[in-house]
């Protein structure tokens, strides 16, 4: 199917309903409502399916090309980095580094740029990040004497660019580490402009794309940041496999941050040296059956077609955004121009996480506590909220579900 196509389809739900077993499980004698997506989305057949034909089929270690079934497993393994290439439309599988999930491309990231700071330069990180880009950058600061400051966001949740400008008028800022989508608010963030702002300074950019892939599909040519980091298990992939998308000459000059099997060319007592990339930096056997499946998950949801997903989370937002007012005492947190389909919430009278054990008696999944962005949780003075995230395989009869349950929790226990 040629892309515009794919992107011309509507979205049949119920017939990708089928697609992903899960969804047809019962939790305490209910059908499943799962919005916890922005945790961890479910797995298509289709992923589930390439997973084990690689086991069945292909298995063995990659990169060693003694046999067949080596070579096998190299081809599917690096097939699917070609897959990661095209979804992101980097220039090189050069650039596409697999990692465990974010927060190893992240903490990759910071360890590699350490070298190029000196105390008193500037980390710039927002308010809204989760911690995972976070405390990378506060241990390299520890380590050379650097600062990470936050660029305060908005009560809608924007990020607050007029802070970001006084920010970047200084000339110790280095680094630029802003999510693309947030976690809680479900903002979306101007990054393209936010890159561009950066590199007018000189400033290097790094953004966080946990939760943007599972919505959008990032271009990283245009957006011309020097690093994307993403994980697939929130892309309805497996877990323990991620992406490191980086600039080929950024990439080149850091440090590998694991030694090991698989990132060395040549090792001696004299002079160990790294092999060239993106190996240098995959220490160790990667994961490989994970990496296929999460190439056959960039492919399920491309065949879906963006727009045609797009247009059918829009919808999952539009109609829960209708129905907050039909709960008393429900206040959304976040309400930023351009969401993706997430809604954090609190309710008069109720603590978050009872609110998510009354919704799971009723089979109703959805995450509660500080989700892992403290800093913002005390911007909001709030000790946590409750999140429910949807993803396209949600119906808006689950979106009116959801709020018959709160309209329920809400008379009987606030
Ligand atoms: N960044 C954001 C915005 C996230 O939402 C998450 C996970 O929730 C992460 C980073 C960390 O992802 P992972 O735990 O897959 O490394």
């Amino acid at each position: 199917m040629t892309d515009l196509a794919a992107a011309q389809k509507t979205l049949d739900v119920n017939a990708v309903r089928r697609d992903f077993p899960i969804l047809a499980e019962t939790v305490n004698g209910k059908p499943l409502v799962y919005l916890d997506n922005g945790a961890s989305a479910q797995k298509p057949v289709a992923v589930l399916d390439a997973m084990e034909r690689y086991y069945r089929e292909c298995h063995s270690n990659v990169h060693r090309g003694a046999h067949t079934l080596g070579d096998r497993a190299t081809a599917a393994f690096e097939g699917a980095r070609e897959t990661v290439r095209r979804f992101i439309n980097a220039a090189s599988t050069r650039q596409v580094i697999w990692t465990r999930g974010t927060t190893e491309a992240i903490n990759t990231i910071a360890n590699g740029l350490a070298d190029r700071l000196q105390p008193g330069d500037e980390i710039l990180v927002s308010t809204m990040e989760h911690h995972a880009n976070i405390v990378p950058w506060q241990m390299v600061a520890q380590r050379t004497g650097a600062k990470v400051l936050p660029i305060q966001v908005t009560p809608q949740g924007e990020l607050d660019l007029d802070a970001l400008d006084s920010l970047l008028q200084s000339d110790r800022a280095r680094i630029l580490a802003v999510t693309h989508v947030s976690n809680v608010l479900g903002t979306v963030n101007p990054v393209r402009e936010l890159i561009a702002k950066a590199k007018a300074k000189g400033v290097l950019t790094v953004i966080d794309g946990a939760q943007a892939v599972p919505h959008y599909r990032p271009d990283v040519q245009a957006l011309d940041c020097d690093f994307y980091a993403f994980s697939g298990h929130k892309l309805f992939g497996p877990t323990g496999i991620g992406v490191l998308y980086g600039r080929e000459a950024l990439l080149e000059e850091m440090e590998p941050f694991m030694g090991g099997g698989e990132m060395i060319e040549r090792v001696s007592f004299e002079r160990t040296t790294w092999n060239t990339l993106p190996y240098k930096f995959e220490a160790g056997t990667p994961p490989i059956a994970e990496a296929v499946g999460l190439g056959a998950a960039i492919d399920y949801v491309e065949g879906l077609g963006r727009n045609a997903l797009e247009t059918a989370e829009q919808a999952l937002l539009q109609r829960a955004n209708e129905l907050v007012e039909t709960v008393p005492g429900m206040t959304v947190i976040g309400t930023a121009k351009e969401k993706v389909p997430v809604l954090s919430f609190k309710i008069d009278g109720l603590h978050p996480s009872d609110i998510g054990t009354l919704l799971d008696q009723q089979g109703i999944a959805i995450r509660t506590g500080h989700h892992c962005a403290m800093p913002l949780m005390e911007f909001f003075c709030v000790p946590g909220t409750a999140r429910a995230s949807f993803a396209f395989y949600n119906t808006l009869d689950e979106v009116e579900q959801f709020f018959a349950a709160l309209q329920k929790i809400q008379r009987l226990f606030a």
